[in-house]
């Protein structure tokens, strides 16, 4: 472990990594053969890995990576990254604690935003993991506006974003952290889903309780 306490990890694990969040996701159907992004770098690296454009997503291997600096160019692998890429420059710009980014279309985070609903603190995951929880305006999908809202929304500190009309994004300090927002989104959007189409209003842990927590685990 490194004083940050991070561990020190290779390429070859980083981008195995990868490979395995995205086909996690979309085993739990998070995404489509076509959709989705990953990426990752090694802490405070200028550099990153991202998931490739046009490659089922269900299979991704470590030879389609590609690793880009945080302008875009190319610095390793053969084929064309996800055009979601600045999206995802624009969060390790702003975010030197954010070392892995998830971007997904969880179907029921959108249908609850498209709803106008937010997700409520109604579980302890739902306070502990998702902590904060952005909405950034419609833009469309690989634009420079879209990296734009997404880094200045990102800048907030937020751990989720919510991209209206579109999916999420999930930051966390290595790929298992930001799996596990992108994970605790869907959860708690189907848990109050479920509670509010029975016609019910979920009970959600008192601000108080959130306070003791935050102390507990130290957040
Ligand atoms: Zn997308």
């Amino acid at each position: 472990m490194s004083e940050e306490g991070f561990e020190l990890i290779s390429d070859e694990e980083l981008k195995e990594e990868v490979c395995r969040v995205m086909k996690a996701l979309y085993q739990r159907s998070l995404i489509s053969a076509l959709g989705g992004n990953v990426s990752a770098r090694a802490p405070d690296a200028k550099e990153f890995w991202i998931t490739p454009s046009g490659v089922f997503k269900g299979a991704v291997e470590t030879d389609d990576l590609v690793k880009l600096d945080l302008e875009g160019n190319l610095i390793e692998g053969f084929l064309r990254p996800s055009i979601e890429w600045p999206l995802h420059a624009a969060i390790y710009k702003n975010r030197p604690d954010v070392n892995a980014v998830v971007h997904a279309h969880n179907p029921f985070t959108l249908g609850l935003a498209l709803s106008g609903i937010g997700l409520k603190p109604i579980s302890v995951e739902a306070v502990m993991v998702l902590r904060k929880v952005e909405i950034v305006p419609f833009a469309f999908p690989g634009t420079d506006k879209l990296a734009e809202l997404v880094g200045k929304a990102a800048s907030t500190g937020a751990r989720a974003l919510i991209l209206q009309n579109h999916g999420i994004v999930a930051m966390g300090a290595n790929l298992l952290e930001a799996e596990a927002v992108a994970e605790t989104l869907e959860e708690v959007a189907i848990a109050q889903y479920v509670s509010m189409s029975l016609g019910k209003e979920p009970p959600t842990i008192p601000e108080k309780d959130i306070e003791l927590y935050m102390k507990l685990y130290k957040m």
